[in-house]
């Protein structure tokens, strides 16, 4: 049984050996029965010659996608799993958070429990901060809220597939890829297995909080259409108020007669009804962005260099 490990690597000069070095040293015999499949996500340092080096010099099956710009995390996966052919299709970052032990355990999981047909590992304590942890909570509330799929907390992408898990997640066309959503999406039976996060072995984290927050909007608008029905029943409940507030001034007017007052109400009013209006256009701006994107039906990434043995 072929066993498959997809590294996507961007910017991991000082990690892809350290990587290499510690799963062959872990894996021992399993690595004759192992491909490791490094993606180089248009890493704009050493990591593609390094990898290069890996490559040459290993005597175990080695494949090396290089991609011609950073397309990222999510193209890389992709990338890593449409060009695996193990039966079963690990995925593990480049930078040691995630020990290659953990794969092992994985392995043993499915070997004893047949009826799960993939292991996601989750980190049973966070070490990030108390205000990320929260807006992280918010995130999967409001999406397992908007959309039928259950999305497990601290799930990540740190997984071990079985091949007809691997095939169902290649089968989905979609550019605008969103792999925590995916993952739930294909359904089958996952088993949750909690884990314990390193520190990074070199470099720095390429998420800062702005692009975290872009991704779980890309995450919503991936999997759900909620928020258009919101900007709907917005709509609706402005126009009730609406009619209610004309009431009220026709009948004020029509007994008090005051023409002139009211103009600190007529002045929230036109700035609350414009920024509603701006967010509802925002919104299905968004959707349609996401359409337009789709309709292109551009690849998801491109390949420059592609070594394999
Ligand atoms: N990564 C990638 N493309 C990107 C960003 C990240 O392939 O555009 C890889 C990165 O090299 C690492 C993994 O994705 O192997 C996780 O990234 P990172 O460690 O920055 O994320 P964190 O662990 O902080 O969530
Ligand atoms: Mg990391």
């Amino acid at each position: 049984m072929l066993l498959s490990v997809v590294i996507p690597c961007y910017n991991e000069e000082d990690n892809v050996e350290l990587f290499y070095d510690t799963i062959v040293h872990v894996f021992g015999n399993l690595m004759k029965d192992t491909e490791l499949i490094f993606v180089n996500d248009g890493s704009r340092d050493e990591t593609f010659r390094r990898l290069e080096n890996i490559y040459k010099n290993s005597p175990y099956q080695i494949k090396v996608i290089s991609f011609s710009r950073n397309f990222g995390k999510e193209a890389a996966l992709l990338a890593g799993l449409q060009n695996s052919e193990g039966d079963l299709v690990s995925i593990i970052d480049a930078d040691l958070q995630q020990r290659p032990e953990y794969i092992l355990e994985m392995m043993s999981i499915l070997n004893e429990h047949p009826e799960y047909d993939s292991v996601a590992a989750y980190q049973e304590e966070r070490k990030e901060g108390r205000i990320l942890s929260f807006f992280k909570n918010c995130f999967y509330k409001i999406i397992n809220k908007m959309t039928e799929m259950e999305m497990v907390r601290s799930a990540s992408d740190f997984r071990l597939l079985k091949r007809k898990v691997v095939d169902a997640i290649c089968s989905m066309p979609e550019k605008c890829r969103f792999s925590k959503g995916i993952f739930s999406w294909v359904g089958f039976n996952t088993f949750y297995m909690p884990y314990q996060v390193e520190e990074r072995a070199n470099g720095v984290s390429k998420w800062s909080f702005w692009k975290l927050f872009v991704y779980a909007i890309d995450g919503i608008v991936a999997f759900s259409t909620v928020p258009l029905t919101v900007v709907s029943l917005a709509g609706i409940l402005l126009c009730v108020l609406s009619g209610l507030f004309m009431v009220i001034i026709v009948v004020k007017t029509l007994i008090w007669g005051d023409p002139v007052a009211g103009f600190p109400t007529l002045a929230s009013l036109v700035l609350f009804t414009s920024g509603i209006q701006l967010l509802c256009t925002g919104v299905i701006g968004h959707y349609l962005a996401k359409n337009y994107i789709e309709t292109k039906d551009r690849p998801v990434y491109i390949v420059k260099d592609f070594l394999k043995k």
